[in-house]
């Protein structure tokens, strides 16, 4: 029987839309394998041959930049799943622009450069790092299970007018714009998250390590609600992945840490009356789209299973570790997850400019390996983050690479980035409240 274990088929999408994304490439060209050689090297890995031939069939399918920079078609062999430590997919969306606009199409760029100069690439590390190009975008179906059909196939249809317009603003979408690319590279950014849980989940199944997945995609996903795009983002891509998650591979709890400066309501709302969807969200109080109370908690038989903790303006290192330790933690022990997936927003830096809390490179540093530890405690190490907001491109960067240093279990690099003289003190005395208000809320 064909099992569509890795990837998607995406009939409908796969073949029209791929010469078009493929253009940007991070690492080399391609130089795909042959069929036979295919035949003859995945089989021997695993049991998947109905799906390399359906790959097979339509010329198109994920490849994996390794050690040489050389690559191999349509999957990642369970060879090569053991020895990763991070799988990631870099989706730039570089027709997705607007000039002057802080979500620009540098963001992904600026971040792969960083990864390239701080010797976090598959060309410095071998087998341990991973990049999985030429993945699928998503299919309609994949996100229809988040978002209204009404609203992709108007975003479809939209495509046209932008293409005559050069950009469009979609209205009431605080500023959201679209550009004649919009819809394929939107699409393509829930692919990468998509991809991703594939291959985590796939890798869980050889042992207890998995690698951690990072989607470096645009546009972001976070904000967009089941009936439109809104604030900067377009498809809610780690909402997406939430529910492929669930209906591809049965990993029915899945818990959604948000840690973007701004309350992640897309996801907020996609999942408010879902009990099987623990969405917790920390977000600066008072800021964009002035969603996220804390006593927004859920609905009916999934009260609970929504934890807002906004935090004071200011809040630094010191509050997120705090809040790690007594509200994300706990909740993540007592809802037992079988994947965590995450909303990293680079957004809370203290040099970021739209937004005013007080994290470092080392407070990302010290989520991230929080974070991964929480995952191998809780639900197999199965663990995919993706890119939501980050606007200096500097501390984006520089966080980003912490990051992964943290899923290597490396020293962290922050002090070469930060600069505690540019910092003041944290509310230490509102955040401590905050925290107590929001566990008396949930009985942590
Ligand atoms: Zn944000």
């Amino acid at each position: 029987m064909m099992e569509r274990l890795w990837i998607p088929s995406h009939q409908t999408l796969g073949g029209r839309m791929l010469p078009f994304l493929r253009h940007y490439c991070v690492f080399g060209s391609h130089h795909p394998l042959t069929w036979s050689g295919l035949q003859t090297t995945e089989r021997k890995h695993n049991q998947n041959g109905g799906w390399i031939a359906q790959c097979a069939a339509s010329g198109n399918g994920p490849s994996v930049s390794d050690i040489n920079g050389a690559q191999k078609d349509f999957a990642l062999p369970d060879s090569l799943l053991c020895n990763a430590r991070i799988l990631y997919c870099a989706s730039p969306a570089m027709g997705h622009n607007k000039e002057s606009h802080p979500e620009s199409n540098k963001r992904v760029p600026a971040i792969v450069d960083a990864l390239e100069k701080l010797e976090l690439t598959p060309k410095h590390r071998g087998s341990q790092v991973l990049e999985i190009q030429n993945f699928h975008p998503a299919s309609l179906d994949d996100v229809a299970r988040v978002h209204s059909r009404k609203y992709i196939t108007g975003l479809e249809k939209a495509m046209s007018r932008a293409s005559d317009e050069g950009l469009i603003f979609i209205e009431g979408t605080g500023p959201t714009y679209a550009t004649q690319t919009t819809f394929q590279e939107s699409l393509l950014a829930a692919g990468a998250g998509i991809t991703l849980v594939d291959s985590v989940v796939a890798a869980s199944k050889l042992g207890p390590s998995p690698p951690l997945g990072f989607a470096l995609v645009r546009p972001p996903g976070h904000h967009a609600v089941p009936e439109g795009p809104m604030g900067f983002c377009v498809f809610g891509n780690i909402a997406v992945a939430a529910r492929y998650a669930q209906h591809q591979h049965g990993l029915k709890r899945v818990m959604i840490i948000d840690f973007d400066v701004h309350h992640g309501n897309g996801t907020c709302d996609a999942f408010y009356d879902d009990p099987d969807i623990f969405f917790l969200s920390t977000h600066q109080l008072g800021s964009y789209p002035g969603t996220g109370k804390m006593n927004l908690i859920g609905q009916g038989s999934s009260e609970g299973t929504t934890l807002n903790l906004p935090l004071p303006g200011g809040s630094g290192d010191y509050s997120m570790r705090c809040a790690f330790d007594e509200v994300i933690a706990p909740s993540a022990q007592r809802f037992k997850p079988d994947i965590i997936l995450v909303s990293a927003g680079y957004d809370a830096h203290a040099l970021d400019p739209l937004a005013g809390l007080q994290f470092t490179t080392g407070t990302y540093y010290t989520l991230a390996s929080s974070i991964k530890q929480l995952a191998g405690d809780l639900c197999g190490g199965r663990c995919v983050f993706f890119l939501e907001g980050g606007y200096n491109l500097q501390s984006l960067s520089s966080s980003v690479a912490d990051t992964f240093r943290a899923f290597l279990d490396e020293p962290s690099l922050a002090a070469q980035f930060d600069n505690p003289a540019m910092l003041y003190e944290e509310p230490t005395r509102r955040v401590k409240e905050a925290i107590e208000k929001v566990r008396h809320l949930h009985s942590l």
